[in-house]
């Protein structure tokens, strides 16, 4: 088929008003970075890999990432060590134009599912653009499962005061995917598409 002109057109501005209508975006100068688990809560375990440890581990390459672009950034934990949710919410209390970023990875009793998902809480609109905006950013350059974005009840997220998500990285069951979630140039190229979902969030809200 021979595109016309026209079409074409149509095709761009019909995107783009979608695009206007659909992700509001955010301005935000500051993510707090949640290291999901530590301390005496390990998380999910497979396979030899140990979810607190990978989830500090890919916190910090995003929170160089984010530096380097000139963001603030606070990390509810920087060691192996036990957080309370409720602590790792109340980072971001009290700063203003901040989002809260939490990371972890994912078990199933179904080993053979894997993938990639993002959550937010229930009836947060920012919530769900900023989930969006990274969960589309996620296997773009991995060929990995894409599960979406949902709502989901979480207690770091009902207790943050600010627009937040929950990213999983990957199921530690699967032993494909779990393979991947061990290798650093994985971590560094999901750290790399998680920043980039940020910062096309932020672009928008521009
Ligand atoms: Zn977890």
């Amino acid at each position: 088929m021979r595109w016309s002109l026209p079409s074409i057109l149509l095709i761009i501005v019909t995107g783009s008003l979608v695009t206007v209508m659909v992700h509001g975006g955010e301005v935000f100068n500051k993510v707090v970075i949640d290291p999901g688990h530590g301390g005496k809560d390990p998380g999910s375990i497979g396979f030899g890999l140990v979810e607190k440890e990978l989830t500090l581990d890919i916190a910090k390459r995003i929170e160089k990432l984010l530096v380097g672009k000139g963001i603030e950034v606070e990390m509810t934990r920087r060691e192996d060590v036990y957080v309370e949710l409720a602590d790792r919410s109340a980072v971001a209390a009290n700063s203003p134009d901040t989002i809260l970023l939490s990371l972890h990875f994912n078990a199933h009793a179904d080993r053979s599912i894997s993938g990639t998902e993002t959550l937010y809480w229930p009836g947060s609109e920012k919530g769900r653009e900023l989930a969006s905006y990274v969960q589309s950013e996620l296997g773009r350059r991995l060929v990995t499962r894409n599960r979406g974005f949902r709502p989901e009840r979480l207690k770091v997220l009902e207790l943050a005061p600010v627009t937040g998500i929950l990213v999983e990285c990957g199921f530690l069951t699967n032993r494909w995917e779990c393979q991947r979630c061990g290798a650093e140039w994985f971590r560094q190229i999901v750290a790399e598409e998680i920043v980039q979902g940020l910062l096309r969030y932020r672009e928008a809200g521009q």
